[in-house]
C-alpha cells in the first residue's frame, strides 16, 4: 500500500446517484434527476472535508451514499483499510428534531445503536458506558431521563452527536449539522465537534451551505454545483484565492461581521438550473460571468470541464482557472471559536 493510501480513509470515485421524477396525480415518469454526477474525492485520517454548495447541488445526498441510506447508480466507495466497516461510518443529521425518536427517553436513544447490530458484534452498553457518552458531549447525567421535547435544540443535537459517537466510529458524517441552530449554540457545537475530534481522532465529512461555518472546521473544502465538484483546495487557499468562478460568487455573499466593511457582491444571474435537464459543456455557463467574455462562450458552452490538479493541492474544473483573477476574502477571526473556551463550552445547557 502507498504512502498516500495509508493516509487515506475514504475515497469516493466516479460516484452517480439518480433518482426517478414523476408528475401529476397518478406519479408519471417525468425524467430522471442525476442527483450527484461523477463525484471523486478522497478524505485522509483525521482531517475535516468540508463539502459546501447551494441547496439542491447533491451534496446530501453524496453523505447518504457513503453511509449506504441511498443506493448509488455507479461509482465506488473504498475505506481504507479495507477492515474498516460500514458500521465505523456514522452521522450526525441536520433537524435533531426529527432526527430524534420523540417518545424515547435520551438514554435509550444513546443504546439504540447497540440494538442493531449484527448478533455477534452485540454488546450491551452498561449505564456507566451511557453516561460517559452524555459527559462527553456535555450532557447532564438527569438529562438522561428526558424525552427530547424537554431538552433545547442545542442539547438535541448534542444528543444526536452523542448517539453517533456510541459505537466508536472512525468517520462521522456531519450533515449540515448546526444549521437548525442560533448562532451563538452554534459556536458551541462546532467547538464541540472540533474537541471531540481531537481527542478522539475522528475524520469529518463536513456538509453545509454557510461557508463562514464550513471555514471554521474544515482543513480543506470542496464545492459542489449541480452534481459535481467544481473546486476542492486547502482551506485557507480557497477563501483567500479562489480559482472557480463559482466559488467566488459565493464567497462574495459571506457577511463579513464588521460594520463599515464593505465588500462587492458577484450577483449570480437566474437560479440554479434544473438537474433534470442540465446545461450542456460546463454547467455553470449560463450563470458564469466570465463565459460571457469574447471567444470563451463556445468552449464553456460546449464543452464540460473536467477536474484538473492545479497544483498546491488544488482541484479545479474550469476551462480558464489558471488565467482568471478572482477574488476571494481575507476573513477576520472566525466568530464561532474562542481558543481556550473550547472545554467550557461543553458544559453549557445550549
Ligand atoms: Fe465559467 Fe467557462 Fe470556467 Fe465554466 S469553464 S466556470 S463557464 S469560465
Amino acid at each position: 500500500m502507498s504512502r498516500r493510501q495509508q493516509d487515506l480513509l475514504l475515497e469516493v470515485n466516479d460516484l452517480h446517484v439518480c433518482f426517478g421524477a414523476t408528475k401529476g396525480l397518478f406519479k408519471r415518469a417525468k425524467g430522471v434527476v442525476r442527483a450527484v454526477d461523477g463525484v471523486t474525492f478522497a478524505v485522509r485520517r483525521r482531517e475535516t472535508l468540508g463539502l459546501v454548495g447551494e441547496s439542491g447541488c447533491g451534496k446530501s445526498t453524496v453523505g447518504r451514499a457513503i453511509i449506504g441510506l441511498v443506493k448509488p447508480e455507479r461509482g465506488q466507495i473504498l475505506l481504507h483499510p479495507s477492515s474498516v466497516s460500514r458500521r465505523e461510518i456514522q452521522m450526525v443529521f441536520q433537524d435533531p428534531n426529527s432526527s430524534l425518536n420523540p417518545s424515547m427517553r435520551v438514554r435509550d436513544i444513546l443504546r439504540e445503536p447497540f440494538w442493531y447490530q449484527p448478533r455477534r458484534a452485540r454488546s450491551a452498553p452498561t449505564d456507566a458506558h451511557i453516561e460517559q457518552l452524555a459527559e462527553q458531549v456535555g450532557l447532564r447525567p438527569q438529562m438522561l431521563e428526558r424525552l427530547p421535547h424537554q431538552l433545547s435544540g442545542g442539547q438535541r443535537q448534542r444528543v444526536g452527536i452523542a448517539r453517533a459517537l456510541a459505537l466508536g466510529p472512525k468517520l462521522v458524517i456531519a450533515d449540515e449539522p448546526v444549521s437548525a441552530l442560533d448562532v451563538s449554540i452554534q459556536g458551541q457545537i462546532l467547538n464541540l465537534l472540533s474537541d471531540l475530534q481531537h481527542e478522539l481522532g475522528l475524520t469529518y465529512l463536513f456538509i453545509a451551505h454557510d461557508l463562514s461555518v464550513v471555514r471554521h472546521i474544515s482543513d480543506r473544502v470542496a464545492v459542489m454545483y449541480l452534481g459535481r465538484i467544481v473546486e476542492l483546495a486547502p482551506t485557507d487557499a480557497l477563501y483567500r484565492m479562489p480559482k472557480h468562478p463559482y466559488t467566488e460568487a459565493l464567497l462574495s455573499a459571506v457577511p463579513i461581521p464588521q460594520p463599515r466593511a464593505r465588500r462587492r457582491r458577484i450577483p449570480l444571474q437566474g437560479s440554479p438550473p434544473s438537474p433534470l435537464n442540465p446545461p450542456t459543456g460546463c454547467r455553470f455557463h449560463p450563470r458564469c460571468p466570465y463565459a460571457r467574455e469574447r471567444g470563451r462562450r463556445l468552449r464553456c458552452s460546449t464543452e464540460a470541464p473536467s477536474l484538473k490538479d492545479v497544483g498546491g493541492g488544488r482541484m479545479v474544473a474550469c476551462h480558464f482557472a489558471s488565467e482568471l483573477r478572482l477574488r476571494g476574502v481575507t476573513p477576520p477571526p472566525s466568530p464561532f471559536y474562542i481558543k481556550g473556551l473550547s472545554k467550557s463550552s461543553r458544559s453549557r445547557p445550549g
